[in-house]
């Protein structure tokens, strides 16, 4: 079976899905994820039928199946809250209807935090929220992603994404987005993935697991902080995510690289260059590069 590798691309107005399909070949990936607007606003435009069209027949031509792509919902969506719950239902309602004009089939959600209120209430009012959006004839699941458990957020175990998924009556419609960084802060050892995956198995059942998210982590185990870092070069480590890529448990999901953009040189902050090229690279040759963020620079300047 071949590797599906990708990482997270730019969706814009303009060029669409099309956009996305030619930056993910410019990666050499056979994968993608993007957000259908800005991840931290509202702002959607139409979508327009001819240009995914056009990414389509790009798509086959670069066996890029769509049944591997995926879009990502906005943060901003937290169907914890009762203040912001309408609001977060509804545009998970449009984010969903988006997936389904796109022909998209896996939409990514963050569960939510939970904030001031009981965490049982919290959890109630996600499983309320994730039903009533469920509720359609559209082919598109909602999956879950595990959380680092940075403040108050829902999902940083197992047992709390099984919690709700046991809640959810449509379960062909529910899944789970495994994010490697975001596991090995809430507590899960990586350097044994394989009981992770048991673990995961038990709990919730492998059959739910849907996507994958590739990053290395800034910060060790259980530290509750959800900041990524280029592969190979946080606690994680390149040897354990090598082994997570290729482990055949998983081999028919696909893989997606949420990596830090890299700044120009060691003295400026802002990250300009995508990694995403090289660390495909550097995965599909098994071989840690050590000169990576350099050899970025060096191509991108
Ligand atoms: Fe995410
Ligand atoms: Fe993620
Ligand atoms: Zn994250």
């Amino acid at each position: 079976m071949k590797l599906l590798i990708g990482s997270h691309v730019s969706y814009k107005t303009d060029t669409g899905l099309l956009g996305c399909v030619k930056e993910t070949l410019d990666y050499n990936a056979n994968t993608f994820m993007f957000y259908t607007g800005a991840p931290q606003n509202t702002k959607r435009s139409k979508i327009n039928d001819e240009i995914t069209y056009k990414a389509y027949e790009l798509m086959k031509e670069n066996n890029i199946d769509l049944e591997n792509i995926i879009v990502h919902a906005p943060y901003i969506i937290n169907l914890c809250n009762d203040n912001n719950f309408d609001f977060s239902v509804s545009f998970l309602k449009q984010e969903i209807e988006r997936c389904n004009q796109l022909n998209i089939t896996k939409l990514v959600l963050h569960p939510g935090s939970s904030v001031g209120l009981e965490r049982n209430y919290a959890i109630d009012n996600i499983i309320k929220g994730l039903n009533i959006v469920l509720d359609n004839n559209y082919n598109v699941t909602i999956c879950l992603e595990t959380m680092a458990g940075k403040g108050t957020e829902v999902g940083k175990t197992f047992e709390e994404i099984k919690t709700i998924i046991d809640n959810i009556k449509n379960k062909n419609k529910i899944g789970v987005c495994l994010d490697t960084c975001h596991i090995n802060d809430a507590g899960y050892d990586l350097n044994e993935f394989d009981k992770v995956l048991d673990d995961f198995d038990k709990i919730i059942g492998l059959n739910y697991l849907k996507c994958i998210h590739i990053n290395d982590s800034k910060n060790p185990i259980a530290s509750h902080k959800d900041r990524h870092e280029n592969i190979g070069f946080g606690t994680i480590g390149y040897d354990n995510l090598i082994k997570i890529i290729y482990n055949k448990r998983i081999e028919h999901l696909p893989k997606i690289l949420e990596t830090p953009y890299i700044t120009k040189n060691d003295t400026t902050k802002e990250k300009i260059y995508p990694p995403y090229k090289f660390e495909i690279a550097m995965i599909k040759n098994k071989e840690f590069n050590p000169n990576l963020i350099n050899d970025i620079r060096n191509y991108y300047s």
